[in-house]
């Protein structure tokens, strides 16, 4: 079962995300999507987790054909500087994890444990992971092997491209695209939408409407009154500067993003083929636009330059209560925004429309199916949420109010809670990490790799010497695989 006809509203990353998975799995149903041309779209959101694989895998679009119209690049991981200020942990790489870690990351689980019993073993994550060598060598996450060795990534890409790319696979498709302002939401008696008035092209109607109209959520939050719950109690940004820069064309290109700590925040830099997407995160109460913004060219060593494009965003964090509610999905900004600490915004947007298009085909209760797909998009992004907040809670950087009110006044959930009390003791983290298996969204390795990366082990254990090798035969193992199975970034992507 599903709709004849859906109107999808806004034509951001969203808007066609949703539109290409939609068209692919319900062929038959006439789409139409309405964009503004007077209200851009958000205009960030460079960088993806694995998931995004999938998404072109299920479409069938090969990363040859889309990679390179994107500017795209390869992403292995994370790298976050200066968040912690423990001896030797200033800065940790959270890498996505492969079959070809399964011994060393046990390797590393075990020294974590030991580490946090006192014992000094250099439990630090950059040295157990293949994907964070092949970062920090600038390859390629491809294996040219003859066997299958495959490791997971995600990639940057710039994001206007990407949408664009998207709608015209769409329109060759036969999706109607409208070109207009919508300037109302028409509601039956039952409650349902039935109709968006447009400025020039009347009442749009259709069985079932997606609000991908970004924070304001023109459908869902303004006319369907959908509840939205803050996380401001647990996540304190509320605003980001954007600048791109450029790039020297010949220079290696690594394969992570990197988040630095600032003074109010934290700043990205994301690696595209052409060019650098940046930008600071941060709380607007401890700095303000014009701070950040001079903080940020200071931190990309770009102050003596006055020509270069700057954009200020304000940022709602938190979630509707209802993602799907009476005849309205709610996909990307207008569902919720948790900071893009984690680069997990697509993420949710591709798993909120494959569980809706799931839970809407199948012939059951439609009430109970609605219920349940709500329950499970929000267990997501609570999951996610909580993965996020761990960075602040656990961050030791001294002399700075904002990051003292994040240690100390960032509200965390039950889960979390229990799982940073028992992190002291190995057995009793096992214990936890099991129990919550079937809700966590991050597993084992990640929760490891950020406790471990930001160095919260006993003091004692920090300031003796490392006279235990077991790290550096590891990092060599991960290294010999990385030379030998994996090439260039730069040159792999030029033959793409
Ligand atoms: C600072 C920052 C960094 C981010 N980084 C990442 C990242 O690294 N990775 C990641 O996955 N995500 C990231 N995100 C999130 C990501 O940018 C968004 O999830 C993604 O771009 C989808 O946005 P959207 O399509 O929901 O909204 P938008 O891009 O805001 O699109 C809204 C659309 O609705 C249309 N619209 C609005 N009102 C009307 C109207 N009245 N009539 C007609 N049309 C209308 C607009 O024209 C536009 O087409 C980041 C977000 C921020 C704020």
């Amino acid at each position: 079962m599903y709709p004849k006809k859906i109107t999808i509203a806004g034509g951001g990353t969203a808007g066609w995300m949703a539109a290409s998975l939609l068209q692919h799995n319900w062929p038959n149903v006439h789409i139409t999507l309405v964009e503004s041309e007077n209200i851009g779209t958000i205009g960030v959101g460079e960088g993806s987790t694995p998931y995004l694989k999938e998404f072109f895998k299920n479409l069938s679009i090969a990363e040859h054909e889309w990679m390179p119209k994107c500017n795209a690049t390869y992403k292995s991981g994370i790298e976050f500087p200066n968040w912690s200020e423990k001896p030797g942990y200033e800065s940790y790489f959270h890498p996505f994890f492969s079959h070809l870690d399964i011994e060393t990351g046990e390797l590393f689980f075990e020294k974590a444990k030991a580490q946090k019993q006192g014992v000094c073993s250099n439990a630090h994550p950059d040295y157990y992971f293949v994907n964070t060598q092949i970062s920090q060598r600038c390859k390629a996450p491809k294996s040219e092997n003859q066997q299958n060795l495959d490791i997971d990534y995600g990639y940057h890409f710039d994001a206007g491209l990407l949408a664009n790319f998207l709608k015209e696979r769409c329109l060759r498709l036969g999706l109607v695209n409208i070109i207009d302002d919508i300037t109302g939401v028409e509601l039956k008696a039952n409650g349902d939408i039935s109709a968006l008035n447009t400025n020039k092209s009347g009442a749009i109607n259709a069985d079932f409407f997606i609000d991908c109209t970004g924070f304001k959520g023109l459908l869902i939050q303004q006319a369907l009154n959908v509840k939205f719950n803050s996380f401001k109690d647990s996540l304190f940004n509320d605003s980001a500067v954007a600048i791109q820069t450029p790039k020297d064309s010949q220079s290696p290109i690594k394969t992570s993003t990197c988040s630095t700590a600032l003074s109010s925040g934290w700043a990205w830099q994301i690696p595209l083929a052409n060019r650098y997407g940046n930008g600071y995160v941060y709380s607007s109460e401890f700095i303000n636009a014009d701070q950040a913004e001079q903080e940020l060219k200071e931190h990309l060593n770009i102050s003596h330059l006055d020509d270069i494009q700057v954009k200020h965003l304000k940022m709602k964090v938190g979630r509707v209560e209802k993602h799907w509610y009476k005849n309205c999905l709610a996909v990307g900004l207008s569902q919720g925004f948790i900071e893009p600490l984690e680069a997990t915004a697509l993420m949710l947007v591709q798993f909120t429309v494959e569980e809706f298009i799931k839970a809407y085909s199948n012939d059951q209760d439609h009430i109970a199916q609605q219920k349940s797909f709500n329950d499970n998009v929000n267990h997501m992004i609570e999951g996610v949420r909580d993965y996020i907040v761990t960075h602040y809670k656990v961050n030791s950087k001294s002399n700075s109010p904002y990051w003292k009110k994040c240690r100390e006044h960032a509200t965390i959930s039950n889960n979390l809670s229990a799982l940073l009390k028992a992190w002291g003791d190995p057995e009793l983290f096992e214990d936890e990490l099991e129990k919550q298996q079937d809700i966590l969204v991050y597993l084992r390795p990640s929760w490891y790799v950020i406790l471990a990366g930001m160095g919260l082990f006993p003091e004692q254990s920090l300031k003796q010497n490392d006279s235990v090798t077991h790290h550096s035969q590891a990092q060599k193992h991960c290294l010999n695989i990385v030379n030998k199975l994996f090439p260039d970034h730069r040159e792999y992507l030029s033959r793409l």
